[in-house]
């Protein structure tokens, strides 16, 4: 891939304002506390999914990592994980009766950390959620392993469960980098992991990565990317960090002078990007990274690729149901989220057995334009009469208003608007979010712009 076309230093420095990452379209910031639980069940009845994608969240972690942003509960006390399986364990039998002709294609663990769970703790939930959902003979089974505090052998155990695809936090291998961010972990641990878990059998290995983190170097995050190459996983996310003290505590440990500047961290995302593709991986929406016959870059080289609240997946056709604390789900036209305080899930399950907080019952206008963000955001490309025969509208009539806000990108040479199609280049692959923006009729009223990251 000729990766050159992604990097006009001069745009990407024009467009670089902040701006949602849309995994969901509204994102979830217009959620409100209107939305009940009895919104939920009417969006179940009415939904005309029949396949169903599970996220479970695992809140614990054993120590801070000092760049996070994620919802979780630091604790060294595994116990604590009992008690919240017993928690879980009301919500999913209270959940699973309205499910009964769903067939479970997917399941995500996240958190947290999955794998603050004992060995004993995950084959319980498994089987838990195994009895009371119907999952299919084939499914997809992820789990994000934090590859501090296990054994080996834990691949071996994630796969006699049913886990088929596991992805691992590696953020970056420097041990300056990782003392700062309160995350040292051992290359060779991580090394000899997703080696065991390629020999027992699993399908796809994802890793993560950072960009922006403090002490990032080029040179430095050159041997981290090398070392990737070697370890050879099937997929790579690739992050910027978003550096956001006020909302996130644990950032205010990282000092701003430790931090790259706005070039050093444009040159450490170009290596990136750059390195990756070399390597024979292809670029996958905004921040993805796919070996070309994994099922993400196929599905992007046919146009389904699909996007939801994990990132990019080819389950595009599933209804979401997330569980515990913090959990988001999209079930037919709603989304809505579980109460995010650990002590106030636990009430709400003991009231009523459920712990929905807030949500939002999409509008007819809130999915044509979460469609047209959707194909944007995975394959830069949106087919007006598709939209138009999908929704029974005339896309520029209904556009009439947010078109002229693309005359900007048209100007600089970054998309196509024709009478068929808004095709967006190749040039304007890491500026999606911002073409994506000027169908969104939320940031029109600019409320909570300050609230998102930085494109870059
Ligand atoms: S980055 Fe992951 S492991 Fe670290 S504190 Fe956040 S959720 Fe826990």
């Amino acid at each position: 891939m000729q990766t050159a076309q992604f990097f006009d230093q001069k745009l990407l420095s024009k467009y670089n304002t902040s701006g949602p990452r849309y995994t969901s379209y509204p994102t979830a910031l217009e959620f409100h506390d209107e939305f009940t639980d009895l919104d939920l069940t009417k969006a179940i009845t009415d939904s005309p999914n029949r396949d169903l994608s599970l996220y479970v969240h695992i809140p614990f972690c054993h120590s801070l990592c000092y760049y996070c942003g994620c919802n979780k509960v630091i604790t060294r006390h595994r116990d604590k994980a009992d008690t919240y399986l017993a928690f879980l364990a009301q919500e999913i039998a209270s959940r699973a009766p309205l499910f009964t002709d769903y067939t479970v294609k997917q399941l995500h663990w996240g958190g947290g950390t999955p794998t603050f769970l004992t060995k004993a703790q995950i084959s319980k939930l498994v089987n838990l959620l195994k009895t009371h959902f119907n999952f299919a003979d084939e499914l997809e089974m992820s789990i994000e392993v934090d590859p501090r505090e296990i054994d080996v052998d834990l691949a071996d155990h994630l796969y006699s469960v049913g886990f088929n695809r596991i992805s691992i936090g590696v953020q970056d291998f420097d041990a300056k980098v990782q003392e700062t961010i309160n995350r040292v972990q051992s290359t060779e641990f991580i090394e000899k992991f997703i080696q065991r878990a390629k020999t027992v059998g699993f399908k796809s290995v994802n890793v993560d990565l950072i960009y922006g983190l403090p002490h990032q170097e080029l040179n430095t995050f050159a041997k981290t990317l090398a070392k990737i190459q070697a370890i050879d996983p099937d997929r790579i996310s690739l992050f910027s960090y978003a550096h956001l003290p006020s909302r996130f505590a644990a950032q205010r440990k990282l000092r701003d002078e430790w931090l790259p500047n706005v070039d050093e961290k444009f040159a450490l995302m170009k290596l990136a990007i750059e390195s990756l593709c070399d390597y024979g991986y292809e670029f996958i929406g905004m921040d993805h990274f796919a070996k070309p016959d994994d099922e993400l870059a196929i599905a992007q080289r046919s146009g389904v690729l699909h996007r939801n609240f994990q990132g990019y997946t080819t389950k595009g056709d599933c209804d979401l149901l997330g569980l515990g604390v913090s959990a988001i789900s999209a079930i037919g036209h709603s989304y809505s989220q579980n109460i995010k305080e650990l002590k106030d899930y636990y009430q709400a399950i003991d009231d009523h057995q459920h712990a929905v907080e807030k949500g939002l019952t999409l509008s007819e206008d809130d999915l044509i334009r979460g469609e047209v963000i959707r194909e944007l955001m995975c394959n830069l490309y949106v087919s007006k009469n598709a939209i138009n025969n999908k929704f029974s509208i005339d896309f520029d009539q209904y556009f009439a208003h947010d078109l002229p806000q693309l005359q900007t990108f048209i100007d600089d040479g970054l998309l196509t608007n024709t009478d068929e199609a808004i095709s967006v280049k190749q040039s304007a692959r890491l500026l999606i979010r911002n073409i994506c923006m000027s169908f969104d009729a939320y940031m029109k009223k600019k409320v909570n712009q300050q609230r998102f990251s930085r494109v870059i």
